[in-house]
């Protein structure tokens, strides 16, 4: 990662928040995720809707292989609770985010601050940390939603929400989706001289003629070979055991009933 790549901060760590950080850290930008508690999707019991799982999954078991991934891809993890967010400079909003070093300052728990040049909420079900920008929540019964455009994108210049929080359907996927998306809003809106996250086989762009484009690769026989068996060996690690963590309850479920 290079040091003068615009910094973000994930707040948020259900699948909305990781989809996100697995986009901006795949593309060199420094991404942090900061989560203060368990992801809803811990709640379910089994996963059935989600592409690529003929017979479900266990919802822990994808939280658990989707961290994996992020980590993978250079982002780094921070365990808190974000209580406020900041703009450095107002006044800096409409200028280039990463000339100026405007930003924001993430306000945690603790009393520790992150700087960040991007910040993406993802954290359903929390906006109480956003309450003092002028960013249009919206209120439906006791829920609040941030107000974004198509791309998640918010009325703060380098602010974008992800996910349930941004009012997407209630469905795993949705929200992966969604942060897929917001995530790569936010590589648009850098400096990154990006493309698409695209791994091709050798020779399909050079083979005519073309560069490989920023932001994509090209790969032989050979290494697409290693990389399945790779693929392989991992998702058997992570499925050889049967044993599941079990769902988590509602709150407001009694256990001793
Ligand atoms: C019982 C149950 C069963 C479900 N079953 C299914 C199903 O079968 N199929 C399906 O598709 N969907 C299902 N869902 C819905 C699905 O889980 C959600 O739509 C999806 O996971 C939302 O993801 P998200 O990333 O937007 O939010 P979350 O997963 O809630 O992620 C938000 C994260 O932000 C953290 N956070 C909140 N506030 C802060 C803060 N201030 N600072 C730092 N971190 C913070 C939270 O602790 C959490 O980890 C189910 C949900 C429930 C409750």
């Amino acid at each position: 990662m290079s040091d003068e790549s615009e910094s973000v901060v994930v707040v948020g760590g259900g699948v909305a928040g990781l989809s996100a950080a697995l986009f901006t850290a795949r593309a060199g930008l420094p991404t942090r995720v900061v989560s203060a508690g368990e992801p809803i999707l811990a709640r379910n019991a089994h996963l059935e809707n989600v592409p690529g799982f003929p017979a479900g999954v266990n919802a822990r078991l994808l939280l658990e292989m989707t961290r994996d991934q992020v980590d993978d891809a250079g982002a780094e993890f921070v365990d808190g609770q974000v209580v406020d967010v900041t703009p450095v400079d107002e006044g800096a909003a409409d200028q280039d985010r990463s000339d100026d070093g405007a930003g924001f300052t993430v306000a945690l728990e603790d009393g520790r601050d992150l700087s960040a040049d991007c910040v993406v909420a993802a954290s359903w079900s929390d906006a109480t940390y956003l309450d003092d920008l002028d960013l249009g929540l919206i209120d439906r019964g006791s829920k609040r939603y941030v107000d974004v455009d198509e791309f998640g994108r918010s009325a703060v210049d380098g602010l974008y929400a992800a996910g349930r929080l941004a009012g997407t359907y209630h469905q795993a996927i949705v929200a992966a989706g969604h942060g897929a998306t917001v995530g790569r809003t936010v590589v648009e809106d850098s400096e990154v001289p990006f493309y698409n996250d695209w791994v091709a086989p050798e020779g399909y762009f050079t083979g005519r003629g073309r560069e490989v484009p920023p932001g994509c690769e090209e790969i032989g026989e050979a290494e697409w070979q290693r990389r399945a068996d790779r693929s392989a060996e991992t998702m058997r690690e992570y499925f050889e055991d049967p044993a599941v963590e079990p769902p988590t309850m509602h709150p407001s479920v009694d256990d001793d009933e």
